[in-house]
């Protein structure tokens, strides 16, 4: 009897505690929290996370500011141009069609691993997980993630969270990486604009679901063995009716087809339409204002976009603060969907602009056992995000365009190279003996030279006539006198 509950307490032990042999990381994402919404104070418990790990003011994200587009940044550490994911959608020459989320989206280049491919490619029994993560519920070289749960608004985000710690606790295929997935506050931020009462609300309720986590974390004892990176895509920034910008007044029907969403639009001309389509939309930029249209060799290489097939002949992009016409249908079906009239200076919220602009940004911030505390690390990019899952996965990276010196001083164990100290240390050391060793050498020569003036001219007055030739035989001769 003894023994048998011996056995069922060490069988409740094991399977209480059947979580993965390898490195564990939960990577969570809230869709369009912007880097400064902590200043909004309504955060208390993320912030306490950011004191206990390490955090960046911000990240440097990916242009278009898109969540698509970062999304899958984070995951393959490429820039849009290299991973094809240019925007929410796409046009496809060939076929003559717009590819909205779906597979293809997500497959411009079947080689691209994602990380939670790339985990689970690496053997040795790692599963990964995706709970709602854009991009993953594709297959990528031909498979899905061992824990999958598809994109549903409805699902309770407490639920979520339980469902990725059942995951990591799997007693057969314990996950070892998750990615986990909020679309707020980036819903609310759209219908009510960043400044909005709702995103403040929609702040406070992801800053408990944070808390719950880490309190199953601890509660499970966890704590000491999970890595947690919490982290977004993008910002989001404020813009009214007023500032929606319909250029499609200045163009021909039917000669046209328009991809993506605002502020940034793809405009593929009809065949032979190129050069009219560009001038009167160049019309329309100098006569409206407020947005830029480029040629596709002209848009900026900053923006690591261009170099990729699936960018259109012409691209529009608007400035900060203004849209194009498909927002007044935005607009139309936030106002029916939360039940609002919509005004000229109705605020609503909108990204995808230029990555450099601060209100796009997004933030970053670490806990763990892998993860040094009370640390701030310079903002790094958001493809250096793949590069730092590598070496907390304790896997081998693939191709990318991270640079993983910009972020590894946020893991425990990590020191600023000596090499720079040490080569200045051997340097000086060597100089200095080199500099002690040619002054005594200097000095015997003159103590020696001193001393052969000194011995010839005293044999000349002793033996004048023998004693210019040989100084060491008058050396010899002397010395008894001397001695
Ligand atoms: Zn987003």
């Amino acid at each position: 009897m003894f023994l048998i509950i011996i056995h069922l307490l060490f069988t409740l032990f094991t399977l209480t505690h059947s979580i993965s042999d390898h490195p564990i990381l939960i990577v969570v994402s809230f869709d369009a929290f912007r880097y400064d919404y902590f200043a909004k104070k309504v955060t208390p418990n993320l912030l306490r996370l950011r004191e206990r790990g390490s955090y960046a003011d911000y990240i440097n994200n990916v242009f278009p500011t898109k969540t698509f587009t970062n999304h899958h940044t984070i995951a393959t550490g490429l820039y849009a141009e290299n991973h094809g994911v240019l925007g929410n959608s796409y046009y496809d020459k060939i076929k003559q069609i717009s590819f909205k989320i779906g597979y293809e989206l997500f497959h411009y280049d079947e080689t691209i691993i994602p990380i939670w491919r790339l985990n689970e490619m690496s053997g040795h029994g790692r599963f990964s997980g995706s709970m709602m993560w854009p991009g993953a519920a594709f297959e990528y070289q031909g498979k899905l993630p061992t824990h999958l749960q598809k994109f549903d608004p409805e699902w309770n985000w407490y639920k979520r969270v339980d469902t990725v710690l059942s995951w990591i606790e799997d007693p057969t295929k314990p996950a070892n990486l998750v990615m986990l997935y909020f679309e707020e506050p980036d819903t609310h931020g759209h219908a009510f604009g960043p400044k909005s009462k709702e995103v403040v609300e929609m702040l406070q309720r992801l800053d408990n679901v944070s808390y719950y986590l880490h309190e199953q974390l601890k509660r499970k004892g966890l704590t000491d063995k999970v890595n947690v990176i919490h982290l977004s895509d993008h910002g989001m920034t404020t813009v009214t009716p007023a500032n929606f910008i319909d250029f499609t007044k200045y163009l021909k029907p039917n000669t046209y087809e328009i991809a993506c969403t605002s502020p940034a639009l793809h405009v593929i001309p009809k065949q032979g339409m190129e050069e009219e389509i560009y001038a009167l939309l160049k019309n329309a930029s100098q006569d409206l204002g407020h947005f830029t249209v480029y040629k596709k060799d002209a848009i900026p290489s900053r923006w690591r976009f261009k170099n990729n097939p699936r960018v259109p002949p012409i691209y529009v992009v608007a400035d900060e603060g203004y849209a194009f016409q498909d927002m007044f249908e935005s607009v139309k079906y936030f106002s029916g969907r939360y039940g609002f009239q919509v005004r000229n200076d109705s605020e609503f919220g909108i990204h995808g602009y230029d990555n450099q602009l601060p209100s796009m940004r997004p933030f970053f911030l670490a806990v763990g056992p892998q993860i040094k505390s009370n640390h701030k690390v310079a903002p790094f990019n958001t493809v250096d995000l793949f590069t730092l899952f590598c070496a907390i996965l304790n896997i081998k990276s693939t191709r990318h365009d991270g640079i993983y010196s910009n972020i590894e001083s946020v893991l425990v164990g990590y020191h600023a190279s000596m090499l720079p100290i040490v080569v200045i240390i051997v340097g000086g050391v060597t100089l200095a003996l080199l500099l002690i060793v040619c002054a005594a050498v200097a000095t015997l020569l003159i103590i020696k030279r001193q001393q052969n003036i000194t011995t010839a001219a005293a044999l000349n007055k002793r033996f004048p006539q023998n004693f210019s030739h040989s100084t060491i035989e008058a050396q010899h001769l002397l010395e008894p006198e001397d001695a």
